[in-house]
């Protein structure tokens, strides 16, 4: 079974146009824009016609950054890190799928997450090492590691009007149009081409 951790973000949701996984996963922890990452997540895998699970694990109480509303940890370089973040949500994943013949995890990082500590190639690879001391063949994958979402949106055809129903703000469940996800997505659809 091939799994993507999917968010309703442009990311996640251009992979899962591209690559069609066996499900989608969406993750509860506790951020504060959970619900409107699971009302697109939720609409968009209808529209993907792929089958998506919730699973819901609240960690808000050991969060640091925006999408909890702290202050950012001491180590982090940016507003929404938090530490650890993306370890915990592929482990739960991990825990989830591993009794489905579970091949591949699926995550949407690309090239700028590289702000991040586990965004970039080396975390990758540890963290499938250390997952393949329980699952010897499970495969950790982030196909658009290397590009930016730009890239990864055309090379994806991914179509416009799904990227309309994504979410990516990290401080509210409704777009707040002023944080760092929020300008991302304006930045990027200011740079498509209108069609
Ligand atoms: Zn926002």
């Amino acid at each position: 079974m091939k799994v993507l951790l999917f968010s309703g973000g442009v990311e996640s949701t251009a992979l899962a146009w591209s690559y069609r996984p066996d499900r989608l996963a969406f993750v509860d922890y506790g951020q504060i824009p959970a619900a409107g990452e699971r009302r697109s997540a939720v609409f968009l895998a209808d529209r993907l016609g792929l089958p998506l699970d919730q699973i819901a694990a609240d960690i808000s109480a050991l969060g640091a950054g925006d999408m909890v509303a702290r202050a950012a940890a001491s180590h982090s370089k940016v507003a929404e890190a938090w530490p650890f973040r993306n370890q915990f949500l592929i482990t739960l994943a991990a825990m989830r799928y591993a009794g489905n013949d579970l091949e591949e995890i699926m995550i949407g990082t690309v090239a700028t997450d590289a702000v991040h500590a586990d965004g970039t190639p080396t975390f990758l690879s540890r963290i499938q090492d250390l997952l393949q001391c329980e699952l010897p063949s499970l495969q950790v994958t982030a196909p658009a590691i290397a590009i930016d979402t730009l890239t990864l949106v055309k090379q994806s055809s991914v179509p416009r009007d799904l990227l309309g129903w994504t979410f990516s703000c990290h401080r509210a469940t409704v777009a707040c149009g002023n944080c760092r996800g929020c300008n991302k997505t304006i930045q990027l659809f200011s740079e498509l081409p209108n069609e």
